[in-house]
């Protein structure tokens, strides 16, 4: 176990030419205190938990003091941002404070999100209001413990600084960590600059730390490139089955490793809505819920363009031309398993017409998919706990005799059927109602204890919890009238 004293820094990035980044120390605030921190997040470090209490680490998580061996800075990249490019983005309010080295000789790089203007804060102030750090900090673990793929949140820290958005809220910092988070932007802007080196030095930095499996090839861009679009479509596949809309898909918030990067108005789906718009400010919906298997492809394709001078366009073309395929496979394995069918036919049939009942009848979908689980294949369409979900009942007695006549016919056993599907049918989910009443004892009272408690609960997202059996709920009445936007 480590402490602070004793953790290893190797700040692989900071030892990249300082093309890639500004080296700029956090902004301080006053008097931090902390808010809450994720126990397993902490083991990623080594840290001892006992650390959690030392007003040390309270301050350094603050950005008020670096840790010997730390080596802040901010990264650069640029975007398409709602499909126009942007040259220059960076990290505006997020410094990096260095990469830890664990003892399992894991590299985790230790962001501050909201520590203080940097050369690439533009306008803004480079601050993070409580609410979406709390937003972000929550979420970030929930989809850990989902199994998605995910840069993860140790901490967040507040202040009582005063930060303007179209209220007066005041300031947090999260503490974010991943392997890295180089995005598809980090490369867009040096190929819109026309500097080919700094593209391939990053390539090679990624390729050797992220996809050592590719070092030895003798021409591994295009195979780094394939791989990065087959994470892609893994990561786009679990959030399409999960019911998980990001909401600011640009291309600075793609990561190179496929993680779910970026947390700001993302919203999981309550009643099945394929259009489901979660950013308040995307009026026209280019981020929906439906679009995200294609925006990611478009992502891709940015990407591709920005590697070209590392290959001939038509190999960037071929290296991301199994994406279609790759997310299909992935999707329906992942559905075929939430409905605990066989791949095949009657698995994509089945799947596509009960979205689109779902979709018909406004059912709840985390409700649906874990009501399936108890699906008695033998009685069919009279399983009264999913067909009461339906105002169409007919159509819902119809497609559940198709059910039953398939998982009869694939020999299917219910009760293996519905432990396996319990598995991969979350009972628990971030949803947005959720959240947003941990936020207002947070804001209003100080009281930290319902984030404490939405954290433990969504930890364990597929176990009964009865005690909590009113977070399965579908979301009150009141919570129709949450928005969330890009304000952060
Ligand atoms: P996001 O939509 O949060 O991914 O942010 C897009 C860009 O705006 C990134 O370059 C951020 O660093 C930057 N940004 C967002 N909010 C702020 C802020 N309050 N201060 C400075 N930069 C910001
Ligand atoms: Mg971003």
């Amino acid at each position: 176990m480590a402490t602070l004293e004793s953790l290893q820094f190797d700040n692989s990035f900071a030892r990249l030419p300082e093309a890639y980044y500004s080296r700029v120390c956090p902004t301080p605030v006053p008097d931090p205190y902390l808010v809450c921190y994720s126990a397993e997040a902490l083991a990623l470090l080594d840290l001892d938990p006992g650390e959690m209490a030392r007003p040390e680490l309270v301050e350094t998580l603050a950005g008020n003091r670096l840790l010997p061996g730390m080596d802040a800075l901010a990264a650069l990249y640029a975007g398409h941002q709602f499909g126009h490019y942007v040259p220059q983005l960076g990290d505006g309010r997020a410094i990096l404070l260095g990469e830890v080295l664990n003892a399992a000789g894991d590299g985790w790089e230790v962001q501050i999100k909201g520590a203080g203007r940097t050369p690439y804060s533009r306008g803004g102030d480079g601050r993070a209001v409580l609410r979406s750090s709390i937003r972000e900090f929550l979420c970030s673990e929930a989809m850990h413990a989902l199994g998605i793929p995910t840069t993860r949140a140790l901490a967040i820290v507040g202040s009582d600084h005063p930060v303007y958005r179209e209220d007066v809220e005041t300031a947090a910092l999260v503490t974010r960590l991943a392997p890295s988070f180089v995005r598809f932007g980090s490369f867009e802007v040096f190929y819109y600059r026309n500097q080919v080196e700094p593209i391939r030095h990053l390539a090679d930095y990624v390729i050797a730390r992220y996809y050592p499996e590719l070092k030895s090839l003798a021409d591994p861009y295009p195979e780094f490139l394939r791989a990065v679009a087959l994470r892609t479509a893994e990561l786009m596949a679990q959030w399409q089955a999960v019911g998980f809309s990001h909401g600011v898909m640009n291309t600075d918030n793609m990561s190179i490793l496929g993680l779910t990067l970026d947390y700001g108005p993302f919203g999981f789906l309550d009643a099945f809505d394929p259009g489901f718009i979660c950013n308040h400010s995307d009026t026209g919906g280019r981020y929906a819920f439906d679009q995200q298997p294609d925006v990611a492809a478009w992502n891709l394709t940015r990407l591709a363009q920005a590697l070209v001078p590392l290959m001939s366009v038509e190999t960037a073309s071929q290296a991301i031309g199994d994406y279609p395929q790759d997310f299909g496979r992935a999707y329906l394995e992942r559905m075929g398993a939430k409905l605990g069918l066989a791949p095949g036919k009657d698995a994509a049939s089945l799947i596509m017409d009960v979205l689109q009942l779902l979709a018909q009848n406004h059912v709840d979908y985390t409700i649906f998919m874990r009501r399936l689980c108890d699906f008695d294949s033998a009685i069919g369409a009279l399983n009264a706990p999913l067909r009461d979900l339906f105002r169409d009942r007919v159509a819902f007695d119809a497609w559940a005799a198709r059910y039953g006549a398939v998982l009869r016919r694939q020999g299917s056993n219910d009760a293996e059927r519905a432990a396996a599907m319990r598995r991969v049918n979350p009972k628990y989910i971030l949803r947005n109602h959720l959240a947003e009443t941990a936020i207002r004892r947070a804001a209003d009272f100080r009281d930290y204890s319902e984030i404490e408690r939405l954290h433990r609960l969504l930890a364990r997202p597929c176990d009964e919890q009865p005690e909590f059996e009113a977070y399965a709920a579908e979301p009150p009445d009141w919570a129709r009238t949450i928005e969330v936007s890009c304000s952060s």
